[in-house]
């Protein structure tokens, strides 16, 4: 587990699985049957002096040695248009993350950041822009859900690591997270309710393959061709479209999980029928008939920093259209709470420059 930039020397409790909680009972010499009332409690969202079951003599102890890295509520966004929430957290070092909660028919959904900040470069990204700051504990990936769940007194059924982040890049804490909050005795959301998505990390990639948790893996490509995506995706220098794209094939058939590829379109740039084609021949070649394909479109969001435009609504149905008729199906990304900057990084960064005084 990660334990740079802790403020102290406290255990950090909310990380722990429930058999490490126990051993720190016992360590406090404590009984057992005490792990699972501070598990429960935790995956609440409690403080330690709200866990009423245990004895204030207890309670002091659990202060005087452990700390729970809950995310506090900064500033609270409610979209006017679907009741999208976005939240802005204050970490304990005041560093700033996002997460995003999203109604859909079938559940509610939380997007989480898991890293402050992210070094991969994209050149449309708003949360890249200041760089990485440091990787974010388990407990605080787990706190976003915790706590949104707690203020909005409804159940979140449904998590996408598609906030602020790399999430391949802070690979052990992902992996302690995703097993925490699947936990039965906490929040247990299923990992197919869980999707993870990536800019390309191929060495990640292959060591979650070997996991065995049949999470939902997304693949950031957005272009079609090296040239083009080593120009808004540095990663691509490291490792290109088709050591991506075989890559996720190994994915699909050691897992059987069939990925979601997304695809950012932006105007005159990778939205063209040209762009459309390029995709089609390197879907063909590198992944041909060994899995189904889907493509996820998604309109970029501009962002102040960088020139880049939506694609029309026209262009979009064509490039959807164009990747159907070669086999493949596509959706078009809804945009969900339009009005409140509802896209990961561009709260933090309005924070950050409003620090800074810019
Ligand atoms: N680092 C991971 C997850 C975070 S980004 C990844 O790259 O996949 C989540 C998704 O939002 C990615 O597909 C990313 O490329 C996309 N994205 C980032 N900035 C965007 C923007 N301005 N408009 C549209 N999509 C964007």
């Amino acid at each position: 587990m990660t334990t740079e930039n802790r403020t102290n020397e406290k255990t950090d409790l909310l990380s722990m699985f429930p058999c490490e909680v126990e051993d720190f009972c016992r360590g406090i010499g404590e009984p057992r049957f005490r792990a699972g009332q501070i598990f429960k409690w935790m995956h609440a969202g409690e403080e330690f002096d709200g866990m009423s079951n245990l004895s204030k003599a207890l309670r002091e102890k659990l202060k005087e040695k452990a700390v729970l890295y809950y995310p506090k509520i900064a500033e609270k966004f409610v979209s006017q248009k679907d009741g999208t929430v976005k939240y802005l957290w204050e970490l304990y070092d005041g560093q700033n993350v996002e997460s995003v909660f999203m109604r859909y028919h079938h559940g509610n959904t939380i997007c989480i950041s898991t890293q402050a900040g992210c070094r991969m470069g994209c050149a449309f990204c708003a949360s890249t822009l200041g760089g990485r700051v440091r990787n974010l504990l388990p407990a605080e990936m787990l706190g976003q859900v915790i706590m949104a769940q707690r203020d909005m007194g409804e159940r979140i059924s449904g998590i996408v690591l598609m906030g602020i982040g790399e999430p391949l890049d802070n690979y052990d804490n992902v992996m302690r997270f995703l097993r925490l909050v699947n936990d039965p005795a906490g929040l247990n959301i299923g990992y197919r309710h869980i999707s993870l998505s990536t800019c390309g990390l191929v060495d990640g990639i292959d060591r979650l393959a070997d996991e065995g948790l049949p999470i939902t893996l997304s693949v950031s490509l957005h272009a079609p061709t090296d040239a083009l995506r080593s120009e808004i995706m540095p990663v691509n220098n490291k490792w290109n479209v088709e050591q991506l794209l075989r890559a996720s094939v190994r994915y699909f058939e050691k897992t059987g999980r069939r990925i979601s590829f997304e695809y950012t379109l932006i105007a005159g740039k990778n939205d063209t029928r040209e762009g459309a084609a390029l995709l089609v021949s390197a879907m063909k070649q590198y992944i041909g008939r060994k899995m189904p394909i889907h493509i996820n479109l998604i309109p970029v969001n501009p962002i102040k920093e960088r020139d880049f435009e939506a694609s029309e609504k026209e262009s979009i149905r064509r490039f959807a259209e164009y990747l159907e008729k070669n086999g493949m199906t596509a959706t078009v990304r809804r945009t969900l709470g339009p009005d409140i900057n509802a896209s990961c990084g561009q709260l933090r960064n309005k924070e950050n420059q409003s620090r800074m005084g810019t």
